[in-house]
Formats: structure tokens, C-alpha cells, sequence
């Protein structure tokens, strides 16, 4: 063994890497790693070696530098570098490892994101609930004492009765979200109970039936007959289903088609729950697409760009999943899955409005 060889045995004993060395047609070393995967003998002819592994012959005969799969379903990359004018490196990467690897780098930073994510909820959370608690709440009671003066001075005021109603409704869901904006900050946990996906819908679709109406926006409901129960906090579910309701109304606002549609689709399938918003609307380019989730990213004018942040956030607090997909037809199609629990039988069955 000459005096490579010799250095060679010693450094690939030490790595992790399955290497061999290749003088010519002959195996001259090979480390721990690849005698654990390919076994062989110093002297032994390569191709004698190598047909034990699939593809692993055709890898020796590439050129140079060019990588090839081998192995059980390719489950490894060969690749041979030239060492001096005799000696070839044969080096075998385990893809699997490398994409396990890739994987954990790719959850590192996704819960490096949500970290970040879930702070801006936090802060802005608690500026915002501190600043608007008061005039909510004196703008709750100044409403209800006009309704009550109203329907004693002009019970027949059908129409303002009602608007007044739809008034306290909606200041009511603000002072709901700020009290849970609150308990939140202070509790940094949702707070869950048993909820009905598809009730959720429902009330949220009663806050916005105004603005639905206004808008002359077809709704398209695919939802189940029997209700969907997972474990969340409603609040916090009712503002993500708001938040992509209203996103979808600005959309078809600013950019009307001929006939605007909002479809919600619930479906209740194996372990999770899937709700998906969506619309007949202008779309978004690629460059919107890529900062969406993104703080602070907002194309319309007098937007803040914290919904989808703040929804995506609030979804992953309930260990789901929100994400975008673009329509075939056109328009923007937003999706959030959460868990069901293991043992509740859910309903199949669905009704289309
Ligand atoms: P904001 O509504 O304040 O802009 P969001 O975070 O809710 O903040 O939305 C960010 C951006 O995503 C919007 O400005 C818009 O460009 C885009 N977007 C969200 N939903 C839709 C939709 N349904 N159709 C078209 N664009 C949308």
C-alpha cells in the first residue's frame, strides 16, 4: 500500500461519509460507514464490488463529477472525484439523511417564525385591547341606551331597531375579541372548548350579512349536516373565519367580476378538519404570494397587512395549519385545518346552498 492509501484509510476512518477509494478498476480502501454498506476487500475488482448494490456499477462508470442515484429505491448518491492521476474518491451520500436534515432545518425555522409571529400577536395584542377597551365599551352602552329610548319613543322604528341591533352586535364581537386579546396576553394560551365548526361559520356570516348584502356577493356553502366539534377557541376561530371573509369581500370590492362569489367549503376528513374561504376575486401576483404571511405587507390602500399574520398565528396556537392556494378559475382560495379529536365519529354527509 503506498503512501495515499495509507493516509486515505486513516482520515475515512474517522468520517461519516461511506467512502472508497478506486485505483482504477481495483478497490484500494474503503472506511467503516461503506464496508457497513457495500462490504469489500482492498484488491478486490470494483465492478465485483459494486454489483452488490443496485446502480451502484453504472455510478463507477459515469464520468467524473456526475452524481447518480443507487441503492434500494435510490436511497444514495454516488459520486467519484479524482484524488491524483490514478486514485478516484467514491462517495455515497445518504439522501435520506440529508433530506431528515433538511427537514429538521426547515421546522427549525418555521417555529423560529411562529415564535416571532405569536410576539407580534402578543404586543400588538395588548396595545390594542388597553387602547380600545374603553371607547368600546362606552360605545356598547351608548347604543343600547338608543335602542332602549327609540323603542319607547317610536316602537314602530322596525328598521332602526333592528340596524341598532346589528350595531351592539358588532360592537359586542370587538369587546369579545379584546377581552380574549387580554386574557390572552396574560395567559399566552388559547382558550378551548368543545366548537362547532360549522355554527362558527354561521355566526360569523351573521356579523358580516350587511356587508355580504351590500356587496351583492353570491355565498356558496358546502358545508356538513351534523355539526363538526373540535377543540378550540372561539373567539379567536371566529376572527380568522372574519378576516378571510373580509379579505375576500375587499377583493371583490376593489376588482369586481361579473357575478361575485365567496365559497366556503367545511370538511371534516381522517384526523383534521379542513375549512377553505374562497373567492371569484382579482387573484394575487407571485410577489404578493411570497410576502402574504408577511407583517405588515398589504396591497390595499389603507391596509395594515396583519391579517393573514395574526390568523396563521392564531390557527398554529390550535396546532393547525393555515395556507393559500391560487384557483384554477381565478380568484384566491385560503384553507385552515385544525385537529379533530381521536375518537369523535364526524359526518359525511353534505348539503350545497
Ligand atoms: P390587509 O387586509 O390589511 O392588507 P392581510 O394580511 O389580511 O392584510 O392581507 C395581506 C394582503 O393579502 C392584502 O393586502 C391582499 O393583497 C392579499 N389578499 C389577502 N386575501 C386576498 C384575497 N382574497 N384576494 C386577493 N388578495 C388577497
Amino acid at each position: 500500500m503506498n503512501r495515499i492509501d495509507a493516509d486515505l484509510l486513516h482520515a475515512l476512518g474517522e468520517l461519516d461519509e461511506a467512502l472508497a477509494v478506486l485505483d482504477g478498476d481495483t478497490l484500494v480502501a474503503l472506511n467503516a460507514p461503506m464496508q457497513a454498506l457495500v462490504p469489500g476487500e482492498p484488491g478486490q475488482a470494483s465492478a465485483d464490488w459494486a454489483a452488490s448494490v443496485l446502480g451502484l456499477a453504472t455510478a463507477l462508470e459515469a464520468p467524473l463529477g456526475a452524481r447518480q442515484r443507487c441503492g434500494v429505491s435510490g436511497e444514495y448518491l454516488a459520486q467519484r472525484v479524482a484524488l491524483d492521476a490514478r486514485h478516484v474518491l467514491l462517495r455515497l451520500t445518504d439522501e435520506r439523511a440529508r433530506l431528515h436534515h433538511l427537514q429538521r432545518q426547515l421546522d427549525d425555522r418555521e417555529g423560529l417564525l411562529f415564535t416571532s409571529r405569536s410576539l407580534t400577536v402578543s404586543e400588538m395584542g395588548s396595545v390594542l385591547a388597553h387602547e380600545l377597551n374603553q371607547p368600546i365599551g362606552a360605545t356598547a352602552n351608548l347604543l343600547r341606551g338608543l335602542k332602549l329610548r327609540l323603542s319607547r319613543r317610536h316602537p314602530d322604528s322596525t328598521d332602526e331597531l333592528a340596524a341598532l341591533d346589528k350595531a351592539v352586535q358588532q360592537v359586542t364581537y370587538a369587546s369579545q375579541i379584546i377581552g380574549r386579546v387580554r386574557e390572552y396576553t396574560q395567559s399566552r394560551q388559547p382558550k378551548t372548548e368543545p366548537l362547532d365548526l360549522v355554527e362558527l361559520v354561521h355566526q360569523s356570516l351573521g356579523l358580516l350579512d350587511w356587508d355580504l348584502q351590500r356587496e351583492a356577493v353570491q355565498l356558496h356553502l358546502r358545508l356538513p349536516l351534523a355539526p363538526v366539534m373540535v377543540q378550540g377557541d372561539a373567539v379567536m376561530l371566529q376572527q380568522v373565519l372574519i378576516n378571510l371573509l373580509r379579505n375576500a369581500l375587499d377583493a371583490l370590492r376593489l376588482d369586481r367580476p361579473a357575478e361575485p362569489v365567496i365559497e366556503i367549503e367545511l370538511q371534516a376528513d381522517g384526523p383534521r378538519a379542513e375549512l377553505r374561504v374562497a373567492d371569484n376575486g382579482p387573484g394575487i401576483t407571485p410577489q404578493t404570494e411570497a410576502r402574504l404571511f408577511l407583517p405588515f405587507s398589504s396591497t390595499k390602500p389603507n391596509g395594515m397587512g396583519l391579517g393573514l399574520s395574526i390568523c396563521r398565528s392564531l390557527i398554529e396556537m390550535h396546532q393547525g395549519r393555515l395556507w393559500f392556494s391560487r384557483r384554477d378559475m381565478g380568484g384566491c382560495c385560503f384553507h385552515f385545518a385544525l385537529p379533530l379529536p381521536v375518537a369523535a365519529p364526524q359526518p359525511t354527509l353534505e348539503k350545497t346552498t
